[in-house]
């Protein structure tokens, strides 16, 4: 007897919404659920005082693939915003990310890229070998001077963990550039969604079932028995049921404010670097859109052990849950009628516009096999 749904979607966060998407187009019966009583996972945007506020976290769209460009272009406009952030230690501030304006800043006779590299190749000697670590990945990069300004504590802040103790891939996400250029990120494409990210899914999510305030795990015997394959985009552990142990997440707390000031710091996104304060990041939110109003929202982002009832934000990729990941991953790969994406299912430290791509590499995949 066939099943009521082609697919029950688990989850409404970008990979849901994109698979969903991409299946509804192919004329298959497709519901979401979702825990939480809104769509769009952590790129949920919602309006106060006119301003589209990020409530799970600061997100600007940045990639190098020109379908995924396309894809999400075909729901929302984009403006042309370019992330620049600042970072502050004490009383100072720097350019972000490191190049040329950080370079000058910070030492008095820097003014050209040979002045840069001079001070720079001086600093990596230190290190020797092949970074076998965030830090000395960071040293060989930009040398300890910016390490100990602008990563090391910052860095301690987020991840809670020495630098030691971190997998060097973590910092290679930021560029080192020698030219005066403060776009936080190298890609091709980058914007905001015009009228913000829930408006976005919420149109890739067009005429498609939505059951929210419903968790997968409450009537499992009930939703495995709905559709012919489920997709699932909750936490990979979870879903096991933590047969294996549990894998470890970073998480992050939020506390905003409204301020009757028409333009707070400036900027979207100051990155606090040092010890002095607990947060890492303040958010204010109008400058993403460049929204007009007489008064502005920031957002103190707080990084924050994991604890259970918590948000699970980040996968922390170390070799202990790196491996424990892989053992639930061969147990995935038994499960035949369930496809696990995401952030959370896949166990990785994904931008927006790779959830996408691995959304159409999985849904491809699927219907070729069909
Ligand atoms: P999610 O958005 O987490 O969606 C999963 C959904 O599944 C959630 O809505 C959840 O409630 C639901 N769910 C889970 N379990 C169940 C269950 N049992 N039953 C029902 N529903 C369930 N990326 C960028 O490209 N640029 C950025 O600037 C950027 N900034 C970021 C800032 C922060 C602070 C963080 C944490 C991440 C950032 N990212 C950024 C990454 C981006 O948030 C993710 O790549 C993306 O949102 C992941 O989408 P997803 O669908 O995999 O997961
Ligand atoms: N980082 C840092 N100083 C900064 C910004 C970032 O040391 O001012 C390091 C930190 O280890 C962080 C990593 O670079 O975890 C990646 O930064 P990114 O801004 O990409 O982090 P995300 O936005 O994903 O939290």
């Amino acid at each position: 007897m066939s099943k009521k749904y082609n697919y029950l979607i688990v989850g409404s966060g970008l990979f849901g919404a994109t698979f969903a998407n991409l299946a509804k187009k192919d004329g298959k019966k497709v519901l979401v659920i979702e825990k939480r009583n809104h769509i769009a996972g952590n790129i949920y945007t919602e309006k106060q005082e006119g301003i589209n506020v990020h409530k799970y976290g600061a997100h600007i769209f940045h990639t190098n693939y020109k379908d995924v460009w396309d894809f999400v272009n075909s729901f929302s406009e984009f403006n042309r915003y370019t992330n620049s952030p600042i970072a502050r230690i004490k009383n100072r501030i720097f350019n972000l990310p490191f190049n040329m304006n950080t370079f000058a800043e910070l030492w008095d006779d820097c003014f050209t890229p040979a002045d840069a590299l001079r001070h720079i190749n001086e600093e990596r000697k230190e290190i020797k070998d092949t970074p076998k670590n965030l830090e000395e990945q960071a040293i060989s990069l930009v040398g300890r001077t910016i390490y100990e300004l602008l990563i090391k504590e910052y860095t301690e802040k987020q991840w809670n963990r020495d630098c030691k103790e971190l997998p060097a891939s973590i910092i290679t996400r930021l560029p080192v550039r020698l030219i005066y250029d403060n776009n936080y990120f190298n890609d091709r494409y980058q914007g905001i969604p015009i009228g913000g990210y829930t408006k976005m899914v919420e149109n890739m999510l067009s005429g498609i079932e939505i059951k929210l305030d419903t968790d997968f795990f409450e009537h499992r015997d009930e939703f495995e028995k709905l559709a012919d394959k489920i997709v699932y985009t909750g936490p990979l552990d979870e879903y096991f049921d933590y047969k294996l142990g549990n894998l470890d997440w970073r998480s992050l707390k939020f506390e905003s404010e409204t301020l009757n000031e028409e333009n707070h710091q400036g900027v979207a996104v100051v990155n606090y670097t040092g010890h002095e304060v607990a947060y890492t990041r303040v958010i204010e939110h109008k400058h993403f859109e460049d929204t007009k109003s007489d008064k502005t929202i920031i957002t103190y982002e707080y990084p924050a052990d994991y604890k259970p009832g918590m948000e699970k934000y980040y996968a922390i990729n170390d070799e202990r849950n790196n491996r424990l990941a892989e053992e639930y991953k061969k147990l995935a790969k038994d499960e035949k009628n369930v496809i696990f994406g995401g952030r959370l299912a896949e166990y990785k430290y994904y931008d927006m516009d790779d959830v996408i791509k691995s959304a159409f590499d999985t849904y491809e995949r699927i219907r070729s096999a069909e």
